[in-house]
């Protein structure tokens, strides 16, 4: 068809229509692109700062928009701040921020609407953001809308020109807008599910998940570069008990407490974490054995001196029990290094707990180490025959205040002979315990039954006990004592 021709004809209209309905149609075409390609982009990325990278790219390369500026409701204040922009408006904007209803993105914010403005000299509530940029002459603000409408912010775009834009922007801007509040909200939920996946509920330590996943990164970096670390595991003693005694809610509080002291009592760059219910893994870079069991210790004594429960008229001490492991020395992998320490913390805790272990010990050596701590009280009484495997002393309950050392004098796997300073009765039943330390006590208890007394001397006894409960923990003891 003749162009000329049409001109002079009644088809002339015709044409021009069918020219623009195309020209319509490739921009139709071209928004639909756009937003296709911006909602497969937008849901790839679930990480805010990446996600934030995007939007700015998306904006300038493929819409060509030059001015533009993302601002979200910031939860606590409830009012608008900069969440990002084109970079000029972002340095003169940055601590721009609006209150719900105050200027075109406080009302957009609040009510949800978009709202284009060609002439923004004519419209009152337009503020310039604060008057930080003077050069606009048309405005569009449109809601940043999740999916179940909450509103999180507003987009504006903004062009020198006045009249720049054409009414049908508005719906394009808001479907870009609807596609960016998704992502945003997606990598919201992604961030919180990261952040809580990293942070123990209860504690605020971290969690085993991070506290392994750091473990590995620090071996990687010492198979590679050279190096070493430690790995500190601590369980709470009798933490059942506890439980058991004064409730769940009272666990709960002790286990916030001790993880409350060991946090800031550590290294900066150390991983304080809750590795499982009342056990908390340390991991401490760049750090040997020896540095590891002074920290072990330190923690161990303040917990013991600054965690006291006070429960209506009684009062009773928290304790921990730590074992302590280091690489290479105690394996090459991060499984074998917590396995070891899980070992020497295993073993702490057969030989009385409130310590902490770093080795497997041979002929009970550890009592040495003990022995500095032991007060003058039981230093005599704690005698366990090394090597022998005989336990020279036990402690037997006579009532609620008074206890008496029994010296052994023999001993079988059913029971024991030996002497007290104490007219003790047949036929009774007794509690016991064997003293390893000061207040110090294999935990495993029994009870005896006294088989039979004969005075030896004015106040001296001579007894025979067999084991009447208690009896497997009683044979532990014997394999406990062949270390
Ligand atoms: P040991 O000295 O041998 O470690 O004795 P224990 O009683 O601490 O050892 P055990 O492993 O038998 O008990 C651990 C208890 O810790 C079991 C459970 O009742 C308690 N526990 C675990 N997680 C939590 C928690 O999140 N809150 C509370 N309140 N208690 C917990
Ligand atoms: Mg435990
Ligand atoms: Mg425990």
């Amino acid at each position: 068809m003749d162009v000329e021709n049409l001109k002079s004809g009644n088809d002339y209209h015709l044409f021009i229509s069918a020219q623009e309905e195309s020209e319509a149609l490739k921009e139709r075409f071209f928004e639909l692109y756009i937003l296709y390609t911006l909602s497969k982009n937008f849901n790839l990325s679930l990480q805010l700062n990446d996600l934030f990278g995007k939007t700015i790219g998306f904006l300038k390369d493929s819409l060509k928009i030059e001015d533009f500026c993302f601002m979200l409701i910031d939860e606590e204040s409830n009012e608008l701040k900069i969440w990002n922009a084109n970079d000029v408006t972002y340095e003169a904007v940055k601590d721009v921020t609006f209150r719900l209803g105050e200027g075109i993105s406080g009302i957009v914010a609040q009510k949800g609407e978009a709202i284009l403005i060609q002439d923004v000299s004519r419209d009152d509530r337009f503020l310039y953001y604060k008057g930080k940029v003077s050069d606009i002459g048309s405005f569009m603000s449109v809601p940043l809308k999740l999916s179940d409408s909450k509103i999180i912010g507003v987009l504006n775009i903004h062009k020198k020109e006045i009249n720049a834009f054409r009414e049908t922007d508005k719906y394009f801007f808001n479907a870009i807008a609807e596609n960016v509040a998704n992502a945003i909200g997606r990598g919201r939920i992604y961030e919180k599910v990261q952040k809580e996946s990293m942070f123990d509920y209860l504690t605020r330590l971290h969690t085993r998940k991070y506290f392994i996943e750091s473990a590995h990164q620090e071996h990687s970096k010492v198979e590679r570069y050279g190096g070493i670390f430690s790995i500190i595991m601590i369980d709470i003693d009798h933490f059942k008990y506890f439980n058991d005694t004064y409730g769940h809610l009272l666990g709960d509080k002790v286990l916030k407490k001790v993880a409350l002291l060991l946090e800031p009592n550590v290294r900066q760059g150390d991983v304080v974490s809750r590795y499982g219910g009342e056990e908390f893994a340390i991991l401490l870079p760049g750090t040997d054995k020896n540095g590891a069991t002074l920290s072990a210790e330190k923690l161990r004594n303040m917990v013991e001196g600054e965690i006291i429960l006070d429960i209506g008229s009684r009062s009773d001490r928290i304790t921990i029990t730590a074992g302590v492991a280091s690489y290479p020395e105690d394996g090459k992998t991060v499984e074998e290094i917590i396995a070891m320490a899980d070992k020497f913390l295993y073993i702490g805790k057969e030989m009385g707990r409130n310590r902490v272990i770093n080795r497997i010990l041979n002929n009970l050596s550890a009592i040495d180490i003990d022995e500095k701590r032991i007060s003058s009280r039981y230093r005599t009484a704690l005698k366990i025959a090394k090597g022998t495997n005989q336990i020279q002393y036990i402690e037997i309950k006579i009532d609620d205040k008074i206890w008496k050392i029994c010296t052994v004098k023999d001993i079988s796997k059913t029971g024991f002979k030996g002497e007290i300073e104490y007219d003790i009765k047949a036929d009774n039943i007794y509690f016991c315990k064997i003293i390893l330390g000061s207040d110090v006590y294999i935990p495993e208890t029994f009870s005896i039954k006294v088989a039979h007394v004969r005075r030896i001397q004015d106040n001296r006894y001579q007894i025979g006990a067999e084991i009447a409960d208690g009896q497997d923990n009683w044979k532990r003891l014997f394999t406990l004592l062949s270390y």
